[in-house]
């Protein structure tokens, strides 16, 4: 390292795309100070990924105490403790969030508990202490934050997926405006747990950019689940004595305990010195990168959910990682952004890869498109009407799978498995010579003919 400099790198942000990058340069022997104003883990780990599919999980017990019956079982009334849930799943994300700290100081990263703003190309500012770090090498990995509730008379009565982990009840009733990965996720949640839940999204179908028939279904499914109100939209709030009264664009007033605004996310920029180095952020207020993560000022990186390339963080991770390989480990590589599995934890869950039949029919033009949708085995003895649909979309001119679609039981568990073959450029022919693994699910992916 330079006299000139304090740390080889310097790391704004202890998420998942922070960590990772910091890791793995100071595993290169580069000297590295990462600053966290809030807790180490970021969204996912404090209040995004790990919390939700905790109460994804305990969501489904309710499914399973019903379904229970039609094998055989008695089960009495089940009750649940949201209390009981709430202090475990904070223990559990507390042990994460050791974890996460314990491995930084392992790998040798100086960890400050600290708001740290970008004075210069080379400097960060430590808002608190006042100090002032050179470093070579500045990553902005800050994520970003739920929008905050809409312009609307009352609109500071909501509350966003940051508060709504801190609740200390389950809420009798619930409105959840959105329509995109955590509304539907917390309305699923809310709905399973026993809240009188009200999804309210503007659109005629939820989750925007997913395969139109997987929305189709998922509507169904979450229409007959909780009270799910389309084409709608919200005009005020105002606080009652027993509650929150929701009035929508036709008039209707809800009244409710809590409502959930999941209206999308913003990257966290407001503050952090952008402007004292000439970074201008994008119309979203995300950080311009290049395919390595780098800015138009060739010492400042960002990686993650601040660049809203795909907001995940299995891609903040991947970021973070060919970062620091790429800057500190002398093998650089990119990250391709192109082919990316995700799963939707609603119930019925929803996991997806590469295209939707849409964009396939606009990009390829002749594409085959098979589809199997079926009430799975254990629905036969439990008597739930939930069902399963799974679409493969196939290039006809070279028999490539472009896109795989599930919605049902165990779909995120199914498409990362199959990720890894559409991934490898799988054929239409491979999925058929794949013997099934019988029953399952999974194995109408290779028995659709
Ligand atoms: P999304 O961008 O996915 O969805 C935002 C939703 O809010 C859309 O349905 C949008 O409608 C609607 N909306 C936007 N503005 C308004 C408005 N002014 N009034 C009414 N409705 C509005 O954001 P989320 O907050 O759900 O999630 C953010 C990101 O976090 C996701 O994109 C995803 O990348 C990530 N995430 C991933 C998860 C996972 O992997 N399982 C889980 C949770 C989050 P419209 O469709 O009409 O634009």
């Amino acid at each position: 390292m330079s006299e000139d400099f304090d740390v080889d790198l310097f790391v704004i942000g202890g998420g998942s795309g922070g960590v990772r990058a910091a890791r793995i340069a100071a595993g290169y022997g580069a000297k590295v100070s990462l600053a966290e104003e809030y807790r180490i883990g970021g969204t996912c780990v404090i209040r995004g990924c790990v919390p939700k599919k905790l109460m994804v999980y305990a969501g489904r017990f309710a499914d399973e105490f019903e379904d229970a019956a039609g094998f055989g079982w008695s089960v009495r009334k089940p009750r649940f403790e949201w209390s009981v849930m709430k202090a475990r799943r904070d223990a559990e994300v507390a042990r994460l969030e050791g974890i996460y700290d314990t491995n930084l100081e392992r790998a040798g990263v100086t960890l400050i508990a600290d708001r740290a703003v970008i004075e210069d190309t080379h400097t960060v500012r430590l808002v608190r202490s006042g100090e002032r770090v050179r470093a070579k090498t500045i990553l902005v990995a800050v994520g970003a934050h739920p929008v905050k509730v809409p312009v609307i008379p009352g609109g500071d009565l909501g509350i966003t997926s940051n508060e709504v982990f801190e609740l200390e009840s389950l809420p009798e009733r619930i409105l959840v405006v959105g329509g995109g990965y955590i509304a539907v996720e917390f309305a699923g949640i809310f709905a399973s747990l026993g809240s009188r839940t009200t999804l309210l999204h503007r659109g005629e179908y939820l989750l925007r950019g997913f395969d139109q028939e997987i929305r189709e279904a998922l509507g169904h499914a979450y229409d007959k689940r909780m009270d799910l109100r389309l084409g709608r939209t919200l005009e005020r709030l105002e606080r009652r004595d027993t509650g929150i009264a929701a009035t929508l664009d036709d008039g209707t007033i809800l009244e409710v305990d809590h409502v959930l605004v999941a209206t999308g996310r913003v990257p966290n920029v407001a503050g952090l010195g952008l402007d004292a180095v000439g970074i201008e952020t994008d119309k979203g207020g995300a950080i311009p990168v290049d395919a390595f993560s780098q800015t138009r000022i060739p010492s400042i990186y960002a990686v993650g959910d601040v660049t809203n390339r795909a907001a995940l963080t299995p891609i903040a991770i991947r970021e973070g990682h060919a970062f620091a390989d790429t800057v500190f480990g002398g093998k650089p590589w990119a990250v391709n952004h192109d082919l990316i599995a995700t799963a939707v934890f609603s119930t019925p869950e929803i996991g997806t890869v590469g295209l939707t039949e849409d964009q396939a029919r606009e990009r390829y033009g002749d594409i085959d498109v098979y589809k199997s949708s079926f009430r799975p085995m254990k629905a036969t003895l439990s008597g739930s009407d939930e069902r399963v649909l799974m679409k493969l979309i196939v290039d006809c001119a070279s028999d490539k799978v472009l896109g795989v679609h599930v919605i049902g039981y165990d779909a995120g568990e199914i498409i990362q498995a199959v990720a890894i073959a559409v991934t490898m450029g799988a054929t239409k022919a491979d999925f058929d010579r794949t013997i099934a693994v019988h029953p399952t699910v999974g194995e109408e992916l290779v028995t659709m003919r």
